[in-house]
């Protein structure tokens, strides 16, 4: 009964609403229209279905993106600008086409590059491409003062639906129009988690980490053949279960690791400043929701997307880590196994922008061969 009078005197918060740019999901045929696809391709009906199965699987995998990179966008660039430690001034970072991070904060203080990671509560193993991680480290070390952010979703359930599935039972008057409504009403309502780690807490795990080389095109993406680092299931669940001890969290980590035969090589657990590392647990805002379309002319809901926790690492030392980071780099880039794509990313970079000055040149000098004053004999 208090609770009730309690709410009353609540001023609810304003709606804040996102609205992810989401390509458009593909529907499954009935049948007729599903035998008439099959015929004209020369496959049979389960073939057709199959691969109209795989292209909503390829949709949902990058819409749950857009959805996730635009939520964190919401939740933190406002609290990026307000960090202000460290008031090293960095000038905006143009970017360069071998380097395409989630999100970029450029604040007055300081640039923060985030990448943002999708995993469901079943697998929980992110995904982090070799050639994705030596960017981050590349843009770190360019942009002085520059940090770097991964934040890792984690969504599902016990109830668990595959996200290109949907099991909502047909009335037998309205067909149900399985589209990206189902899609953001289920990453709405099952988000468990959200965390936050800085690029030491990464290198670290990601230099305990195997390396697996995947073509993605079949799995999920588009993103074709390439080296990827998964982090452990049990290593997720630690962080975010056992942050109040962020330290005694990595070393539990480590023993897990050594008790797989994996090790830091020649770098001890000091090396990552993780000593210092600090932890903290905050809830989502109870007031965010998601639109399943832009387009005001197309159905679209809203959904609410229900409050979780954030469980967010930082590193006081961040400064002091990409000191240390950049003075032994080839070893860490060598342990963590990135080291060549770096260095050839670093060259190809530097050769991109010598073609960039050199066009920049021939401009210039195209532009004051121009006569400054329009000969007289042109007729009007
Ligand atoms: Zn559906």
């Amino acid at each position: 009964m208090a609770k009730r009078v309690a709410e009353k005197g609540v001023v609810k918060e304003k709606r804040v609403v996102i609205r992810p740019d989401f390509y458009p999901q593909i529907k499954m045929p009935s049948g007729p229209e599903l035998r008439r696809l099959a015929r004209a391709g020369k496959i049979t009906a389960e073939e057709q279905a199959r691969m109209i199965m795989g292209q909503r699987q390829v949709t949902s995998v990058k819409n749950t993106s857009k959805f996730y990179v635009d939520l964190f966008r919401e939740l933190y660039e406002s609290r990026i600008l307000e960090d202000t430690e460290m008031p090293l001034f960095t000038p905006p970072v143009s970017i360069n086409p071998l380097f395409l991070p989630d999100v970029v904060v450029n604040g007055h203080m300081r640039t923060t590059f985030v990448e943002v990671k999708a995993i469901s509560d079943r697998n929980k193993r992110p995904f982090f491409g070799h050639r994705q991680f030596a960017g981050y480290c590349g843009a770190l070390l360019n942009n002085p003062g520059s940090k770097m952010l991964t934040g890792i979703f984690c969504y599902g359930g016990e109830t668990y639906e595959k996200l290109y599935l949907c099991a909502k039972k047909k009335s037998h008057k309205e067909k149900h129009k399985c589209d990206n409504r189902c899609l953001v009403e289920k990453l709405s309502h099952s988000t468990n988690s959200l965390l936050v780690l800085p690029h030491n807490v990464l290198s670290f795990l990601l230099m305990l980490t195997y390396s697996v080389e995947m073509d993605q095109k079949n799995a999920q993406s588009s993103l074709g053949f390439e080296h990827y680092k998964r982090p452990y299931k049990a290593w997720m669940e630690l962080l975010v279960e056992d942050f109040q001890r962020p330290f005694q969290t990595m070393q539990k980590i480590l023993e897990h690791a050594h008790s797989h035969y994996l090790d830091l090589w020649g770098f001890k657990i000091n090396d990552f400043y993780l000593e210092d590392l600090e932890a903290r647990s905050v809830y989502s805002p109870d007031n965010l929701y998601c639109y399943s379309s832009r387009e005001r002319n197309q159905r679209r809901s809203r959904f609410k997307i229900k409050p979780f926790p954030i469980i967010e690492y930082t590193t006081p030392c961040h400064s002091e880590w990409m000191k240390y980071f950049s003075e032994k780099l080839d070893l860490f880039l060598g342990d963590i196994g990135i080291k060549d794509i770096f260095y050839k990313r670093e060259q190809r970079l530097a050769e991109l922008r010598i073609e960039n000055k050199e066009r920049e040149a021939i401009k210039k000098e195209a532009k004051t061969e121009f006569p400054k004053k329009p000969p007289d004999d042109i007729p009007f």
